[in-house]
């Protein structure tokens, strides 16, 4: 078991063995330990109550525009893993500034911006166009990109990104080096430092997340949590969210090492609200429309909808620049292929309405923009 204890860097706190630990961290521990039905439907009363407190009964919804799926990393169970042979793309700025149309017509405010790592295709400013140009389109930006220096993730603040988001995929340092093949990824601290040197930069929202199948989740989970605990403390003017995502179907056809039942990924979130109540819990289109529904009011803030994970997925920008990569290199020929290849299989395929009226229909308002972002850059 990982622990963490000390003053400075969370690489620290990581590698020492812990003394103490904060009372939300031994509650965490012990939600996390094996419920009866009757134990699970208390926790379920009290997330759901602390989250109507923290959050009202308000549901902020956003949506992935994933610009590249051009990666220089082999990452054993991403779709997107350098020497897997898919059809790739990266989309021009006003490529990219179509797709943000589409999305604010469905009436998304908030985007998530996605690509692989690459120094070719994902680099010499591109990501900071890329902001500019769409902070004209919508005024909630946030990214999801490969970890960079404080002074890079800088101007990209300054051109309108308010929020990132970067997994730590395991916290198992083992399981995390055997399946981090190649690239600059294999460097596990340099991924688990990213939150502080965004929050240096200027950032304030940073999310943070395993994805649940590498290891086994009550690990993944304690880790987590105290990732979290240190963060709220480090970096306490930005707002955290926390994301859950479950493995899918993705190109090279890694199986999952480890289970989340749906009872114990429930269980996950009530134990998450119950002991972070101000902390924002994200459930993407991962996780089928059943149990998306069901999660609705045990503590969600915050839910993808009518997600595509192909760079061009939701208007087929790019379409002339496809190219199949094989080892990472392009060849002459797609397969008669017309769309990019996705980073996984989505399991909730309901469009924003659907889901704004799944919402509407449980008491539940849609929140299309967080207008915290105002309040944030007062603060
Ligand atoms: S997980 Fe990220 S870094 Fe790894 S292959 Fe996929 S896109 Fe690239």
């Amino acid at each position: 078991m990982v622990h963490f204890v000390g003053p400075v860097t969370f690489a620290q706190l990581y590698s020492h063995a812990a003394t103490s630990e904060t009372a939300a961290l031994r509650r965490f521990a012990t939600l996390l330990e094996p419920k009866s039905g009757t134990e699970l439907e208390a926790m379920a009363r009290e997330s759901s109550a602390l989250t109507a407190r923290y959050f009202g009964k308000a549901i902020r919804l956003f949506a992935p525009l994933y610009l590249s799926n051009e990666c220089i990393n082999t990452c054993a169970y991403c779709g997107f893993s350098r020497d897997n042979p898919i059809v790739r793309v990266t989309l021009e700025v006003e490529q990219m500034a179509a797709e943000a149309r589409y999305l604010a017509a469905e009436g998304f405010r908030s985007i998530l911006l996605v690509a692989g790592e690459h120094p070719k295709f994902v680099s010499n400013g591109y990501l900071e166009r890329c902001v500019a140009r769409l902070r004209e389109e919508v005024p909630s930006i946030s990214l999801e990109v490969g970890p960079m220096e404080t002074e890079e993730y800088r101007p990209l603040v300054a051109a309108g990104a308010e929020g990132l988001v970067v997994y730590q995929e395991t916290y198992h340092r083992e399981t995390y080096a055997e399946l981090h093949v190649a690239g600059p990824k294999k460097n596990f601290d340099w991924r688990l430092e990213c939150p502080e040197r965004a929050y240096t930069a200027g950032f304030r929202r940073l999310g943070i997340g395993a994805l649940f199948g590498l290891y086994d989740w009550k690990y993944e989970a304690l880790a987590l949590a105290r990732h979290l605990e240190y963060l709220l403390r480090r970096c306490w003017k930005a707002q955290l969210t926390v994301s859950l995502p479950r493995m899918r179907p993705a190109a090279g056809e890694f199986i999952p090492r480890f289970s989340l039942p749906d009872r114990e990924y429930v269980q996950l979130v009530c134990a998450l609200r119950i002991c972070f109540p101000q902390v924002g819990i994200v459930l993407s289109t991962r996780e089928p429309a059943g149990l998306r529904d069901a999660l609705i009011p045990l503590g969600i803030t915050m839910m993808s909808a009518g997600s595509h994970t192909e760079p061009g997925g939701y208007t087929g920008q790019g379409k002339e620049s496809l190219h199949l990569t094989v080892r990472g290199r392009a060849q002459s020929e797609i397969g008669g292929a017309e769309t990019a290849t996705g980073q996984f299989d989505i399991a909730d395929e309901r469009s924003a309405e659907q889901i704004a009226n799944v919402l509407r229909a449980r008491g539940y308002e849609a929140v299309w923009k967080d207008w915290d972002a105002a309040i944030l850059s007062n603060g």
